[in-house]
C-alpha cells in the first residue's frame, strides 16, 4: 500500500515528486522526463516572466480554471522554486531558461528530489473502498490512497505519453474534450513551396479568430510561432486566410509604377511570386482594376486550407474536463483523492514557456492538496 502514488515522471509529475518526498512515481516509458529533455530544444524554457494578469492571455481553455491556477503558483514562484533547486534564472526576452546549463540540469534537479520510482504502465485503475488500485500493463497492481495522474497528453508519443492516461481518467468517471494537435506545424493546400525557407510576419485567420507572429514557409506548408500558436484553432482541415501584407496597389502605382509587381512588395519576391501568380510579373502600371483587387485580396486574405501536422505537435488541445476538476486542489470532483496537473487537463498554451508553467503550477497545486488532504486523514481527534 502506497499513501501517494503519481502516474507518469514528466515535468508535472517530476514537480509534484520534489515536493512529496513520501510519494511513490510511476513511469511507464522506462526513463524519467524524456519530454522535458527535448523542451526549448534542449535548454528547456521552463516558465516566462510575464505578470499573471497578462500570462493568461497565452492560455486556451476555461479562463476561471486557468486563473486560479496561475495566481496559485505564479512564475515567479516557479522562479524561486528552481532557484531552491540549484537553477537560477537567465530572462531571454521574457522566457525563462537556466542560467547555466540545459534541460538535463533541470531534469537532474527534479530527479534527485524524486522519492521512489516504480518502473512500469498503468494500464487500469479503479476504486476499493477508500483506496485505489493501479493495475500495470505486466499484471501486477499496486494499491494507492490517492493518486496524481500525470500522464500528459498525447503529442511526441514516443517519449511515453501516448494518451494512455486518457483512457485511465475515463475509467474513473472523467469526460475527456476530444484530444488534437496544438503547438504544430501546418500543412497548407495550396502550398506555398515556391517559397521554401523564407520567413515572414504574417497574420492567420480562421473565423473570428487572429494569430500573428513570425512563421517559416516549408514545403508542405508553414512552420514557426505564427502557425504553431495557432494550430490549437484547427480540427481536422478548414479553410483559413493568411495576411502577407496590405498593400494599396494604386499608391504603389504612384509610387513604383514600372517596377514588377513582385519587386515592389514589402515581402521578399520569391514569396510574392508564390502568393500572386502570374501577377507578379506583370508591371505595377498594367495592371487592371480587376487585376489591382485581386493582388490586394491575395496578399492580405490569401485563401486555403489549413490541417495541422500530427507528428509536429508538441502540446495536445483538449484531455479531461476542467468542469470535473477543483482548480484551487486538483481533485477530482468525481472521485476524492484522484489529483490531476499538466498535459492530462483541457487546458493549453502559446509557445514560450507557457506549457511547462502550467504543468509545474496544476502540480504544486495537487501536491499540497495531497499532503494537506493525508496530513487530515492522519490528525489525531483533539483531546
Ligand atoms: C519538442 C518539444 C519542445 C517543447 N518545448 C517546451 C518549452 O521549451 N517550454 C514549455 O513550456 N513547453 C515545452 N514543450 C511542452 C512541454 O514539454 C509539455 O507541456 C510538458 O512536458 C507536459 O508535462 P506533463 O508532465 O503533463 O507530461 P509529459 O512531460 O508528457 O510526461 C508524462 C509522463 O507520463 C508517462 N506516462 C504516460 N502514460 C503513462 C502510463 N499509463 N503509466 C505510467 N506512465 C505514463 C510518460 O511516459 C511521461 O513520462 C515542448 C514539447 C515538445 C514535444
Amino acid at each position: 500500500m502506497i499513501d501517494k502514488l503519481i502516474i507518469g515522471a514528466g515535468a508535472a509529475g517530476l514537480y509534484a515528486s520534489s515536493l512529496l518526498p513520501d510519494a511513490a512515481l510511476l513511469e511507464g516509458s522506462g526513463s524519467c522526463g524524456r519530454k522535458l529533455l527535448l523542451t526549448g530544444g534542449g535548454r528547456c524554457n521552463y516558465t516566462h516572466a510575464l505578470p499573471v494578469p497578462e500570462l493568461i492571455a497565452h492560455y486556451h481553455g476555461s479562463l476561471p480554471f486557468i486563473r486560479k491556477v496561475l495566481y496559485a503558483h505564479t512564475p515567479q514562484d516557479i522562479i524561486e522554486r528552481f532557484e531552491a533547486l540549484g537553477i537560477e534564472a537567465g530572462n531571454e526576452d521574457g522566457k525563462i531558461f537556466p542560467l547555466q546549463g540545459d534541460a538535463r540540469t533541470v531534469l537532474d534537479a527534479l530527479s534527485s528530489h524524486a522519492p521512489r520510482i516504480i518502473d512500469g504502465k498503468a494500464a487500469g485503475m479503479r476504486k476499493d473502498g477508500g483506496s485505489f488500485i493501479v493495475t500495470l500493463d505486466d499484471g501486477r497492481t499496486i494499491e494507492a490512497g490517492s493518486i496524481l495522474l500525470a500522464t500528459g497528453g498525447n503529442a511526441y508519443p514516443h517519449t511515453g505519453s501516448d494518451g494512455s492516461g486518457y483512457h485511465l481518467a475515463r475509467m474513473m468517471g472523467h469526460r475527456i474534450a476530444p484530444p488534437h494537435p496544438a503547438l504544430s506545424a501546418l500543412d497548407i493546400v495550396p502550398s506555398l513551396s515556391a517559397a521554401e525557407g523564407i520567413t515572414a510576419e504574417i497574420s492567420l485567420k480562421t473565423g473570428k479568430s487572429t494569430v500573428s507572429g513570425s512563421a517559416v514557409i516549408t514545403r508542405r506548408g508553414l512552420s514557426g510561432p505564427c502557425a504553431e500558436d495557432f494550430s490549437h484553432l484547427i480540427i481536422g482541415r478548414q479553410p483559413i486566410t493568411i495576411c502577407f501584407c496590405r498593400t494599396s496597389i494604386q499608391e504603389l502605382r504612384r509610387e513604383s509604377g514600372a517596377s514588377l509587381m513582385k519587386n515592389a512588395l514589402p515581402i521578399p519576391p520569391r514569396l510574392a511570386a508564390a502568393i500572386l501568380g502570374p501577377l507578379a510579373e506583370k508591371r505595377i502600371a498594367n495592371l487592371s482594376a480587376s487585376e489591382a483587387r485581386r493582388a490586394e485580396e491575395l496578399l492580405s486574405a490569401f485563401p486555403c486550407t489549413a490541417s495541422p501536422i500530427a507528428a509536429s505537435a508538441m502540446s495536445t488541445a483538449g484531455g479531461v474536463e476542467t468542469s470535473s476538476i477543483d482548480p484551487s486542489t486538483m481533485e477530482s470532483k468525481i472521485v476524492p483523492g484522484l489529483y490531476f496537473a499538466g498535459d492530462i487537463i483541457d487546458v493549453d498554451a502559446d509557445c514560450g514557456g507557457y506549457s511547462l508553467t502550467w504543468a509545474f503550477a496544476t502540480a504544486w497545486i495537487a501536491s499540497h492538496s495531497m499532503q494537506s488532504a493525508e496530513d487530515r486523514r492522519f490528525r489525531r481527534p483533539p483531546g
